[in-house]
């Protein structure tokens, strides 16, 4: 249900962000100032901007000239090598104020305690953001080919060289209570994510947090030069930047909103549906594992595979689809096949599971021949796509409720609740819809509690079908094939 209402951005955004590849290049290079030598470009405060060696701006309206001098030292891994480090660029900038007071400060793409990515000087803060191009283990990069991409900041006035910032207004930095929920659940993705699904923690966790004021940008790759950075948050273990809100507040959604990249687009938890801390933090790992999807190799042509968007461009087929919702028979299909997969789920004896799994998936093989092919695809995929995904989060949420510990902060939220909690919660939600949702009523949704149910049965047969999920697509019925029918 989460993604859905979004989902028909998707392939609209696709569509702008190919676009915005084969005109721009779409890094966040904001401002082509490739400035040829010897002519001295302006740039602004808080845009992102590139500058090649040799290269010198001015900040527009500010007394400040910063000169690309040399790339020091560049041990970066190659882009096509394994190693055990990601290596570091050094980039060494010359600054100086109306041409007096010079001074060369280093910056590097790698950030330790030793290496810095950003300095200050003279109540500036230059930060360095990406270095191009990327070392290949074949080719040598001539000194000259370097392009920094930089971002300048004014901080007070006066000199405050090496000094920590901090000047940012409250509503411009990412809350508390945001801080401590977003850590969690990017700490459950990473301790836990790929116990469930195999390489979970390779797909982007990319968040965008939409407060009333402010949009803060989390995790992200390729932040777009509407976005200011605030600064590198050790909690959350990322750059952050914000903007002026665009999305709504109460959004629970995962498209490529910024920079092409699969984001999380997620409202504050009082905002959303969702309310109090644990029930949100499972829901950004539902969210997080339809980036996982969408970062699939072959994702995207394989939705158009379907063929179910019938000249629709915009993607809103994936909602507005005209599946026979409303027909008796239909109403009828559905509500026999809820009833037969809670009837099995629910069994917990032996000897009486194999009898309920093949009433179950008798009457889905009758819903199959009711269905036309058109029809059958679309059900499938919504089984496929949301209805695993209410799966993933009932079972991150059980991982969570094991031997997971959530970290101190968050356990002494006020509105803690132990993962434990939450998972019965999704688990009688999934329940509660397969019985009482109407077809013609909730239409897709209830295609959402029938996935999410029949990868709980799946579970049951074979724990293995997840390995075949990426690479078999949308088609959830295929999993039972060649598994045995016992719960073993
Ligand atoms: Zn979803």
């Amino acid at each position: 249900m989460i993604c859905a209402l979004m989902c028909p951005l998707i392939s609209r955004l696709i569509s702008s962000v190919i676009t915005c590849f084969v005109l721009l290049g779409c890094l966040g290079a904001a401002g082509g100032n490739g400035n040829a030598a010897g002519i001295m470009q302006a740039v602004r405060l808080n845009r992102p901007f590139s500058l090649r060696t040799g290269q010198q701006v001015t900040v527009k309206g500010e007394k400040l000239r910063i000169k690309f001098e040399a790339v020091e030292e560049d041990s970066r891994c190659p882009a096509n090598v394994t190693c055990v480090w990601a290596g570091n660029a050094a980039v060494r900038l010359e600054f100086s104020i109306n041409h007096r007071d010079r001074k060369s400060l280093t910056l590097n793409t790698a950030k330790s305690t030793t290496l810095v990515g950003e300095r200050q000087y003279h109540g500036y803060k230059v930060v360095l953001l990406g270095l191009n191009p990327y070392p290949q283990s074949n080719q040598k990069i001539a000194p000259h080919d370097y392009v920094a991409t930089l971002l300048v900041i004014k901080e007070r006035a006066g000199p405050t060289d090496g000094l920590p910032s901090g000047t940012t207004h409250p509503e411009q930095r990412v809350s508390e209570i945001d801080r401590v929920r977003l850590a969690e659940a990017f700490r459950i993705g990473q301790t836990l994510g790929n116990r469930l699904w195999p390489d979970w923690n390779k797909a982007p966790f990319a968040v965008l947090l939409v407060t009333p004021e402010n949009e803060f940008l989390i995790r992200h790759a390729k932040p777009s030069a509407d976005f200011t950075l605030i600064n590198y948050d050790p909690l959350l273990q990322s750059k952050v930047y914000y903007r002026a809100r665009t999305q709504p507040q109460n959004l629970l959604a995962t498209f490529p909103v910024v920079g092409g990249i699969p984001t999380i687009v997620i409202g504050q938890a009082k905002n959303t549906t969702k309310k109090t801390s644990t029930p949100w933090v499972v829901t950004v790992l539902h969210e997080h594992f339809h980036q996982l999807q969408y970062s699939q190799p072959g994702y995207y042509p394989a939705v158009d595979a379907l063929a179910l968007s019938r000249g629709d461009q915009s993607g809103m087929w994936m909602l507005n689809y005209p599946f026979p919702y409303d027909w008796p028979e239909m109403k009828d299909h559905f509500y026999l096949l809820s009833g037969l997969l809670v009837d099995a789920l629910q069994t917990r004896n032996k000897d009486e599971f194999p009898g309920k799994l093949s009433a179950y998936r008798r009457q889905r093989d009758e819903l199959g021949k009711t269905l036309s092919p058109d029809d059958y695809r679309y059900f499938s995929f919504q089984m496929w796509q949301e209805g695993i995904a209410r799966y993933t989060e009932y079972r991150i949420a059980k991982l969570a409720a094991g031997r997971y510990k959530p970290s101190k902060a968050f356990r002494t939220l006020k509105d803690y609740k132990p993962f434990a909690e939450v998972a019965e919660q999704v688990m009688s939600g999934i329940v509660n819809e397969l019985i009482t949702g109407q077809l013609d009523d909730h239409k897709r949704v209830k295609f959402y509690a029938l996935g999410a149910g029949e990868g709980l049965l799946l579970d049951r047969i074979n724990p293995r079908w997840r390995q075949r999920y990426f690479i078999d697509k949308f088609y959830l019925d295929k999993y039972f094939d060649g598994l045995k029918g016992s719960n073993s």
